[in-house]
């Protein structure tokens, strides 16, 4: 309790003027200055680094970043919101990665749009948590009806459901969770989430392709199998899941004794942007009986469109699905989703608590999100960015800016191919390209050249590229994400690597 309170000379007005004062920091009806004056501040702040940063980095390094971060002391607070925010300037904003800025083309981080940036202060500010109707009455009915519609798009009927997560890679948890499950309940009648796994767990097997994303590999051992139960499948020229290597794995397996349970494919692998044939998968899954969750953290950008949605044909016979809206859906970190094709292969996760959601209680008449969640109770109306965003925008803008930027991936395919510097790996479904500088046979080794140029870039704060290793060697990586980049943005960027290139050329 503040001392000043205890005074006892104070007048009674005092103690009520100090009083307000020490709550002044509260979020509540009397603090609507107070907020104002903050969000106004800070949103000065997010202004200057639009205007400012002409350079998607500062270029820091991490000494010295560290040493700004160390020198703060919590123990003495900052006396007003200028200062606050001076600070979080310096240590934050100043060095914080632009990804709007063309000249950003490392990873999947897309610019956000307007109307999501507006629900995040909604979001925030009145705090809804979406595990049951009474702590979000509207907030429930929107995230189901954005999961209906995105189930739709999907292509699966009403008995689709599903819930918004933090992330591709829990979504995925959740598709391995229900495959492993289902499997052990509906072949070996086994309950796993009673009874833990079965003696023979570590003999269950996960097929995924080379180039499928590294949570599969984390979620096999969370989910108790290990990295061992991860089946590699070999890849065609796209790098995507090859259906006749797959037959062939799964026929391998079986013979040594062991038990295929699911697969996942990936729709947009991380590092060429590729989908693999849904179609061809999903009739392996049917045959073998295997449980099928399709990966589109990156490629559900395709559902927004019509001249490119046919490349996800095959992904309504999926029985999961991972969607990424922070991916692909030009969204606000967090925003994500799980879908399941059968709604009631959801009850295998639900879980009752007597103080949230008691077993007794009807769900249809009181709903609660609550019961499709795994590892978040308390969790952000991060719906309600998308809601914004599809109400204000509509698809079909949405669905534009993926064909811009997929056009953008396709010219610079090409601007790579006819360049002798460039060797480009291969062609993108969305636009990640990876590919490396070279400058003759004479040159020394090209890993080492490419990896000159994407550090040199990085630390001058021009241009963040990403980079990968294919088959042991080192490749640099676009990944196009913004579809205000243009063909000249990307003639600049290749030009400057060449530049870099060549230095380096000269240095060694
Ligand atoms: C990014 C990505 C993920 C992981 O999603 P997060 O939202 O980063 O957790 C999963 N799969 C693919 C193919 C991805 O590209």
């Amino acid at each position: 309790m503040n001392s000043t309170l205890k005074t006892n000379e104070m007048s009674n007005k005092t103690v009520l003027n100090s009083q307000e004062d020490f709550y002044k920091d509260i979020f509540h009806q009397h603090t609507n200055d107070e907020y104002a004056q903050a969000i106004q501040l800070a949103q000065d702040r997010v202004t200057n680094f639009l205007k400012e940063n002409k350079k998607p980095f500062s270029g820091i390094r991490p000494e010295d970043m560290r040493k700004k971060v160390e020198n703060v002391d919590f123990d003495t607070p900052l006396p007003d919101y200028e200062s606050l925010l001076d600070e979080v300037d310096e240590l934050y904003v100043k060095h914080a990665t632009a990804f709007h800025l063309p000249e950003y083309i490392a990873h999947l981080n897309c610019p956000v749009v307007i109307p999501a940036l507006a629900a995040e202060v909604l979001i925030s500010a009145i705090n809804s948590s979406q595990d049951t109707y009474d702590q979000s009455a509207g907030g429930t009915f929107m995230e189901r009806k954005l999961i209906d519609w995105t189930s739709e798009q999907l292509g699966y009927d009403s008995d689709a459901d599903g819930i918004f997560t933090a992330g591709g890679s829990q979504s995925n948890l959740m598709g391995l969770l229900l495959a492993r499950d289902y499997y052990s309940l509906e072949y070996q009648k086994w309950n796993i989430k009673l009874d833990g796994l079965p003696p023979d767990a570590s003999k269950f097997r996960i097929f995924v392709s080379d180039k499928a994303h590294f949570s599969n590999h984390k979620n096999a051992w969370i989910l108790g199998l290990g990295e061992q139960a991860i089946v590699h499948v070999g890849i065609d020229d796209r790098y995507r899941m090859d259906p006749v290597q797959l037959e062939k794995a799964i026929a391998r397996e079986i013979e040594k004794g062991n038990i295929p349970i699911a697969i996942t494919a990936t729709a947009g692998t991380t590092d060429f942007g590729n989908v693999d044939p849904l179609d061809s998968i999903s009739q392996i899954a049917r045959r073998n009986n295997l449980w099928l969750h399709v990966d589109a953290a990156y490629g559900c950008a395709l559902l927004l469109s019509d001249k490119h949605r046919h490349l996800l044909s095959g992904i309504e016979h999926a029985d999961s699905v991972t969607i990424d809206y922070h991916k692909s859906f030009f969204q606000p970190i967090s925003s994500s989703a799980f879908i399941v094709k059968n709604k009631l292969h959801l009850n295998i996760i639900k879980h009752h608590a007597d103080y949230l959601n008691p077993k007794e209680q009807n769900y249809d008449a009181l709903p609660a999100q609550i019961n499709k969640s795994i590892i978040q109770s308390t969790r952000r109306f991060d719906a309600l960015k998308l809601w914004c965003t599809l109400r204000y925008m509509g698809k079909e803008k949405l669905g534009q800016y993926t064909d811009t930027i997929i056009e953008t991936g396709k010219k610079t395919a090409e601007l790579l191919d006819n360049d002798e510097n460039f060797e480009l790996l291969c062609h993108s479904d969305m636009g990640a390209l990876v590919f490396r500088y070279i400058n003759g046979p004479a040159q020394s080794h090209p890993c080492n050249v490419n990896q000159y140029i994407k550090e040199k870039l990085f630390f001058s704060g021009e241009v963040l590229l990403a980079s990968t290793k294919v088959n042991g060697e080192f490749y640099l990586k676009f990944t196009i994400f913004n579809p205000l980049t243009t063909l000249n943005d990307i003639k600049h960027i290749l030009n400057l690597i060449k530049q870099n290139g060549n230095d380096y050329q000269r240095l060694n």
